[in-house]
């Protein structure tokens, strides 16, 4: 079977950078699970739907194709129904619309194969929340990555300040908060880490020393 590194944790703990770091040096595909639920949040947006329809947004996750270009340069582009939507993605308004709509359980259902169709040779890195609880149990290889609320908001702070996208630290802070609390209370994958996940606390550590730990467990 095809080998995977699960990697989940909360709203900037780091999992995306050192996620796409770890596949690169291991030329292992990457799967960015919460951009297909963000994905599902942005097209809600453009046909303007209600969140409270769960009907409509289960169907509109159907719908929405998600696509993933990865030039190897930085960031993959994210498109949805064919439009790039790489920056509208990375806002918080479309983090909340994400969380929201991901504790549909029809809505995480409705993921759950187009996920697992990213496991293929030589290996996958997945990036999520539930990515070693639900998705992929029986990976071989997990980890669980935390960090402080406050070192977390500075990081998405610094983040989309190099986006030009005016944010305030309070803002973020309250914001990612309200989402962790929302991911870790819902009925359904809520955030936990896996038995047998490896915890790594990224507070005040580099993002290189990371992933060397990471690889470390990947390759002994
Ligand atoms: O990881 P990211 O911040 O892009 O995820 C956005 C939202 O999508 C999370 O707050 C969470 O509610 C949801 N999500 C999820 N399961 C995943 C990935 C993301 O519920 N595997």
């Amino acid at each position: 079977t095809v080998p995977v590194l699960t990697i989940d944790g909360p709203s900037g703990s780091g999992k995306g950078t050192i996620s796409r770091m770890v596949a690169a040096r291991l030329g292992w595909r990457y799967l960015d699970s919460g951009a297909l639920y963000r994905a599902v949040g942005v097209a809600a947006g453009w046909a303007d739907l209600d969140l409270d329809d769960h009907g409509a947004l289960v169907r509109c996750t159907f719908d929405t194709e998600v696509g993933f270009r990865d030039d190897g340069r930085g960031e993959p582009r994210v498109l949805v129904n064919g439009t790039d939507a790489t920056d509208e993605l990375r806002t918080e308004t479309a983090g909340a619309a994400a969380s929201a709509i991901a504790a549909i359980p029809e809505v995480r259902a409705a993921l759950k194969d187009r996920q697992r169709r990213f496991r293929q040779p030589p290996g996958l890195v997945a990036d999520g929340r539930d990515m070693g609880t639900v998705i992929f149990p029986d990976a071989p290889f997990k980890v669980f990555l935390t960090a402080s609320a406050e070192e977390r908001a500075q990081r998405r702070y610094k983040q989309l300040n190099d986006k030009g996208v005016s944010v305030t630290l309070d803002g973020l802070l309250r914001e990612i908060l309200a989402r962790d609390a929302r991911d870790a209370q819902r009925a359904v994958a809520p955030l936990r880490p896996a038995d047998d996940a490896v915890h790594i606390d990224t507070t005040g550590m580099d993002i290189d020393a990371v992933v060397e730990q990471v690889l470390a467990l990947v390759k002994p």
